[in-house]
């Protein structure tokens, strides 16, 4: 089959969905690889390395004009009306963007969003989200360490002793644990919170402290339970609890991770004003859900700003809403295996397409087919 990979387009989106790995892969497997000259140059990937994996560079209308198309983000209207209809498009192409997936009906389409994927161990080789929140709870303390005028790890020196830095993290799924992984390999201090008690364990065996919020009634603890592996919105008993335990632990913070997310809702608010007030000047927040807060600018703080990094009350917020992009050759090279582990469900081995809707995966991905939305 002819597979097209065309540069993407959205501003700041650095990633590639094929890389020359992936690229040879197809290539061994008879499929003709077309990659849009310069499609990986921000993610460290030159066309020569392209094709010295046997990909063809190609322009734009080459790239568009394949029989599958891979991308990272959802094509754009002007991307959408390049293709023929009945081309496959995969890629992060937003389940719950329903204006985006009527474009991609309206213009005929058959597309697969990655994120919709169910999160089981058959699927976790295919499986963006973590792949890419992995990187970004990595890259958001990295950012923190950067901004932070002072150490991380405990120092004796000569020149006296310096503390540790004290970091909290709220939110522990994919992006949070990463964070506090790497805050711990640099010598910080750590607390986290999180709505679902299962994690306590994942928590303590990384060295950090979990945050203990009780569940005092059924619905509460039903509600912490989840499902299928997500947070589902707690209550408002068990949520100022919560409040109470978490300010205590950033009025003492230097840096605040917060990754707190419940799929298709806007993110949870957990760090008020009066807390951002009562940190010390100098401290960092760093807000991977910022632009998913209720007024869809900030995020687990309403003072983040979506793609800026703001200094309010002396604390520096960072908003930064695409940060695996910003580890553009690592997160390609992961997405882009997902990518192909992907396909190996919709190709079969003969090399011909196959959208089987009794595999539990394709029938959750599936987005978009003869014009209209199938979303599940
Ligand atoms: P996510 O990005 O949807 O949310 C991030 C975290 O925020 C979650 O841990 C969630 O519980 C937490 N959260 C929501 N509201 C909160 C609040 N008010 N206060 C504090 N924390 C709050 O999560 P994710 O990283 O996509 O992970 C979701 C789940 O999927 C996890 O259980 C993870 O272990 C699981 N998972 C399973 C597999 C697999 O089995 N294949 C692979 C990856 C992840």
């Amino acid at each position: 089959m002819q597979i097209g990979v065309p540069a993407e387009s959205m501003a700041g989106e650095t990633r590639v969905a094929v890389t020359p790995e992936t690229a040879k892969k197809l290539t061994a497997q008879g499929h003709t690889v077309r990659v849009q000259s310069g499609a990986g140059v921000a993610a460290s990937v030159t066309d020569a390395a392209y094709q010295a994996a046997g990909a063809e560079i190609t322009d734009a209308d080459g790239a568009f004009a394949a029989d599958i198309v891979l991308k990272v983000r959802s094509p754009s209207d002007a991307e959408a009306a390049r293709m023929k209809p009945g081309t496959v498009v995969i890629g992060m192409l937003n389940p719950f963007d329903a204006p985006g997936l009527q474009r991609l009906a309206s213009a005929g389409l058959t597309s697969f969003a990655l994120e919709a994927a169910p999160r089981t161990t058959r699927a976790q080789s295919m499986d963006v989200l973590s792949s890419q929140a992995n990187i970004a709870g990595y890259k958001a303390v990295m950012i923190a360490a950067d901004r932070y005028q002072r150490f991380f790890p405990m120092l004796m020196t000569a020149a006296g002793t310096v503390k540790a830095a004290r970091v909290v993290i709220l939110g522990v799924g994919v992006a949070g644990l990463q964070a506090i992984a790497t805050a711990k390999r640099l010598g910080a201090v750590i607390e986290a919170s999180d709505v679902r008690p299962s994690v306590k364990e994942q928590i303590e065996s990384l060295g950090a402290k979990f945050i203990e919020v009780s569940y005092d009634t059924d619905e509460e603890k039903e509600a912490a339970v989840g499902v299928g592996g997500y947070a589902k919105p707690m209550p408002p008993s068990w949520l100022a609890r919560q409040q109470v335990e978490v300010a205590k632990r950033v009025a003492l913070a230097d840096i605040v991770i917060s990754t707190a997310l419940i799929p298709g809702r806007a993110a949870p608010t957990l760090i008020s004003e009066d807390m951002v007030k009562s940190m010390k000047a100098g401290s960092v927040i760093v807000d991977i859900a910022a632009g998913k807060g209720p007024d869809g600018i900030g995020g687990n703080c309403p003072l983040s700003e979506a793609d800026k990094t703001v200094i309010k009350h002396g604390v520096t917020l960072v908003g930064e809403t695409n940060l695996a992009a910003l580890v553009a050759a690592d997160a390609s090279a992961l997405y882009a295996r997902n990518v192909l582990d992907f396909l190996k469900l919709v190709i079969t081995k003969e090399g011909t397409l196959k959208i089987d809707l009794e595999d539990d995966i394709v029938a959750a991905c599936r987005m978009t087919q003869d014009g209209q939305v199938t979303r599940t």
